[in-house]
């Protein structure tokens, strides 16, 4: 899965490794990223566009050998058969795919069309015990019959993690690839796919009772030593960290005090001899793992990766 340019990794980058790893179908949300991964990869790998064709681009899925999953009957008379296609049937999701009542009519319509797969996406896979997981299997199952040639795919991570019944013939991983179980609670730890640093600008020693920050939001409770950091929300290092987040420095957790700012952050390195300009302070990474940042700032890991996306300028904070 490669929407939102990889979860804000980078989708060419992250297609080359993940083809280099044996990934060979790959979905985009927009039928842009899908023509950029085509040119990272080459011909060989199946790219499948989630948004589905519109009036606008429909003529150029083609040409780029991408193809769109048809999400609607409007779509699905649109695309026309102008090539493969992968079909999405809605299981309880109520977001995008062919409803109950118009499988019927999807059905004859791509009578003939070859479809790639036939797909669902769960509503509650952040929980594995959730009893509405089942409800969609059997639903999917169901109205999969109507389609019987075609390769199906249900799981997303969380999907994945539920067990080969929710396997079918493909699973689409997308926050299991960048770092995340997907999990709403108990993720299974997995290798971090990103990290954020950035450079102390300024260490400063105050004394019992300085404030920090805007809104002199902490208070010193005794002398402290403070490091201020080159990274703030217009890095997309969300606000909701300010006085709960930390930084990982010379080997341990620095609380972040006050709020963060725009473009800085201070965080307490109180008898952390290390703490000079220009040392790199992790915010996200091996040591300050996605899900707990993500927890802490009160937000999906999904929200913490796309929101870094783009934002994180060279030579700041990288
Ligand atoms: C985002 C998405 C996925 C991947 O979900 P993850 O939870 O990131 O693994 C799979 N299928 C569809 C339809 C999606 O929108």
């Amino acid at each position: 899965m490669l929407k939102a340019e990889a979860y804000g990794l980078g989708a060419a980058r992250a297609a080359t490794a993940l083809a280099q790893a044996g990934a060979r179908v790959f979905f985009t949300a927009t039928l842009g990223e899908a023509l950029s991964v085509r040119q990272a990869l080459g011909d060989g790998p199946q790219i499948l566009v989630l948004n589905g064709p519109s009036e606008n681009d429909v003529a150029l899925f083609t040409p780029a050998r991408i193809a769109p999953v048809l999400n609607s009957l409007a779509q699905i008379k649109l695309w026309d058969g102008r090539g493969p296609a992968a079909l999405h049937i809605d299981t309880g999701m109520n977001r995008l795919g062919i409803g109950p009542e118009e499988l019927a009519q999807a059905a004859s319509l791509l009578k003939g069309s070859s479809l790639v797969s036939v797909m669902s996406h769960l509503a509650c896979g952040g929980d594995l015990g959730h009893a509405f997981n089942e409800t969609q299997r059997v639903r999917f199952v169901d109205a999969a019959s109507l389609f019987p040639n075609a390769p199906l795919s249900l799981a997303a991570t969380a999907g994945a993690l539920m067990g080969p019944s929710f396997h079918f013939d493909l699973i689409r991983p997308g926050i299991g690839l960048y770092g995340s179980g997907g999990l709403d609670a108990g993720n299974p730890t997995l290798a971090a796919a990103a990290k954020i640093e950035a450079p102390i600008l300024q260490v400063r020693d105050a004394a019992a009772g300085e404030t920090f920050g805007y809104g002199a939001a902490f208070t010193a409770p005794r002398p402290m030593r403070t490091a201020t950091v080159a990274i703030g929300y217009a890095d997309g290092f969300l606000r909701a960290l300010g006085q709960r987040g930390y930084g990982f420095f010379a080997g341990a957790k620095r609380p972040i005090l006050g709020r963060i700012s725009m473009d800085l952050t201070i965080v307490d390195v109180t008898g952390c001899a290390e703490a000079q300009p220009g040392a790199m302070v992790e915010f996200l990474g091996p040591n300050a793992p996605l899900d707990e940042v993500a927890q802490l700032a009160g937000t999906a890991p999904y929200e913490i990766l796309t929101t870094f996306a783009g934002t994180v300028r060279r030579g700041g904070a990288a």
